[in-house]
């Protein structure tokens, strides 16, 4: 049996999600933007994120391998489904659930630079900065935590709890 424990509820992620929203919106209200969602733990950050925002945007997906049913990143990256748009000249803001040791990120940074988009950056709901193998600042942060294991709000353990509307950690009985 295990058992869940709540480390982030759902009304802190709501307000940072609204507090990030609204920096996005204002920082892009004059540009054209393209909201690239990484599956699928992003899915739930996406939807209320986008949700929040108050000007005009589009929106795609983008998936990749990173932890499979593991809990430590093996470091390689891959591209199991790639973006619909042509993403030359566009601003591109790129939503994580969650930046561990960075080399997902980095690597769809440089894969989106090398397009020609005419930027890339970065949103985060949840950040493990103790955790980075690469140089990797998200330009909108949200909530810092600690290095422990996490599932709910689109992460899973073995694509189970991605449902859940929290932030938990797994605790075995
Ligand atoms: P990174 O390339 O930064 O090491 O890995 C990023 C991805 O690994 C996240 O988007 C997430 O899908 C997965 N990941 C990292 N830490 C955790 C965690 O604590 N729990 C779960 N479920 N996935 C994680």
């Amino acid at each position: 049996m295990s058992t869940l424990k709540v480390m982030i509820g759902r009304d802190e992620i709501r307000s940072k999600t609204k507090e990030l929203a609204a920096r996005i919106s204002e920082d892009y209200k004059d540009k054209d933007l393209l909201m690239v969602c990484v599956l699928k733990g992003g899915f739930m950050f996406m939807a209320d994120l986008a949700r929040e925002m108050t000007i005009d945007v589009n929106l795609d997906f983008i998936s990749c391998s990173s932890y499979g049913s593991a809990t430590v990143s093996s470091g390689v990256v891959r591209i199991l489904k790639d973006i619909d748009y042509d993403i030359t000249g566009k601003h591109i803001l790129i939503v994580e659930d969650l930046i561990d040791t960075g080399l997902t990120l980095k690597y769809l940074k440089d894969l989106f630079a090398a397009k020609g988009c005419a930027s890339v950056k970065v949103c985060t709901i949840l950040d493990k900065p103790s955790r980075r193998r690469v140089v990797m600042e998200p330009d909108y942060e949200g909530i810092i935590i600690p290095d422990a294991f996490v599932v709910g709000y689109g992460l899973d353990y073995a694509e189970k709890y991605r449902n859940l509307p929290d932030v938990c950690i797994v605790c075995d009985d």
